[in-house]
């Protein structure tokens, strides 16, 4: 048994590997996470198996199915800018009442993030302005807790709010990310241990438990610095990860745009974008300055949940928080109710 390479192989040894596991886990799981699981171990049934197991005690341990995301019809408050979906409005991160006060420490650290658009093949652009990141500060003062339960929630509104979109658009199942980590202003500051753990954490968790969900991830505008830092970080990436992984200097609009229309690149990036309509354009870049930094009240409890504990408990009975909807049962529960 191989890596198959017709889609009947595939189908065919899919097939074959549900017979290996579990009814109630075939019955629950999405078949995707079932072929990244496999993807992900070379098509090694055993290997992949064991994964899957292992993802979905770790989904019922940590709640993660329970876990509220926001979309445009629940409007809950969201943790990041989005560019150009349907699900979500185009927006930015603002500090509101239900946010806890974990995610906005976080969010005054990190150089600011945004799901852009898609790329050529359809799948969603995450573009992070790495260079702007306050390594130091969110190294001391977020816990691994924290920033593992941002990244987690930050993961299922990728998941159940822009890949079924990306997956309609592109008529195929598309369940990976193109990731831009823009090193633009950044400096020999940002390399700190105590980021850096937090950075395998980061690894740990997406690697275990959503695998192959990265498509491909461009560094640009990479520092001689950073190739010294990825020496750091490459034993805690697996080799399907490292493939995925393209460290380019500052002659790099020309790859980025082989694989991302210039409509949907930001033009700092090479590309046309500008997203006038949006304060901060494309990817805002979060504030840098102390006195303007995002200021928690006593509406933002200090949990490390990402959400006050009143929005996790409410996700957790009410399925139209935690579960993207589609309209037409939106319309349907407009209409009951009214
Ligand atoms: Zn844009």
């Amino acid at each position: 048994m191989g890596v198959p390479t017709t889609l009947e192989e595939r189908q065919q040894l899919l097939d074959e590997f549900k017979q290996t596991l579990p009814p109630t886990v075939v019955k629950d799981l999405p078949e995707y996470l079932l072929l990244q699981c496999l993807d992900g171990n070379l098509w090694n049934f055993n290997d992949a198996k064991q994964q899957l197991l292992d993802t979905v005690e770790w989904r019922t341990k940590m709640g993660v199915d329970d876990l509220p995301v926001a979309t445009k019809y629940n409007r809950l408050p969201v943790l990041m800018a989005c560019r150009g979906y349907r699900h979500i409005e185009d927006t930015n991160f603002t500090v509101q009442p239900g946010i806890s006060e974990s995610t906005i420490r976080i969010l005054n650290y990190v150089g600011g993030d945004c799901f852009h658009k898609f790329d050529k093949e359809g799948h969603p652009i995450l573009i992070d302005r790495t260079g702007y990141h306050d390594a130091k500060h969110l190294g001391s003062h977020v816990t691994s807790e924290e920033i593992t339960n941002y990244q987690v929630a930050a993961n299922e509104f990728l998941n159940r709010v822009i890949m079924p979109e990306a997956t309609e658009k592109a008529g195929q199942s598309i369940h990976s990310e193109t990731i831009i980590f823009d090193c633009t202003h950044m400096s020999l500051r940002q390399f700190h241990m105590s980021a850096m753990y937090h950075l395998k954490a980061i690894a740990d968790i997406v690697q275990h438990y959503y695998p192959e969900t990265l498509h491909r991830l461009f560094v640009v505008n990479a520092p001689s610095a950073f190739v010294v830092m990825f020496k750091v970080i490459r034993p805690w990436l697996n080799p399907r990860t490292l493939e995925k992984i393209h460290v380019l200097g500052s002659d790099y609009q020309s790859v980025l745009l082989k694989y991302i229309d210039p409509e949907n690149l930001p033009e700092f990036l090479g590309g046309q974008c500008q997203c006038k309509h949006m304060p901060g354009g494309c990817v805002p870049i979060l504030p840098q300055k102390s006195s303007d930094k995002f200021q928690a009240t006593a509406d933002n409890e200090k949990v490390a949940t990402v959400y006050n504990t009143d929005i996790m408990q409410a996700a957790l009975k009410d399925k139209s928080l935690s579960s993207l909807l589609s309209e037409d049962e939106i319309k349907a529960m407009v209409g009951s109710s009214g």
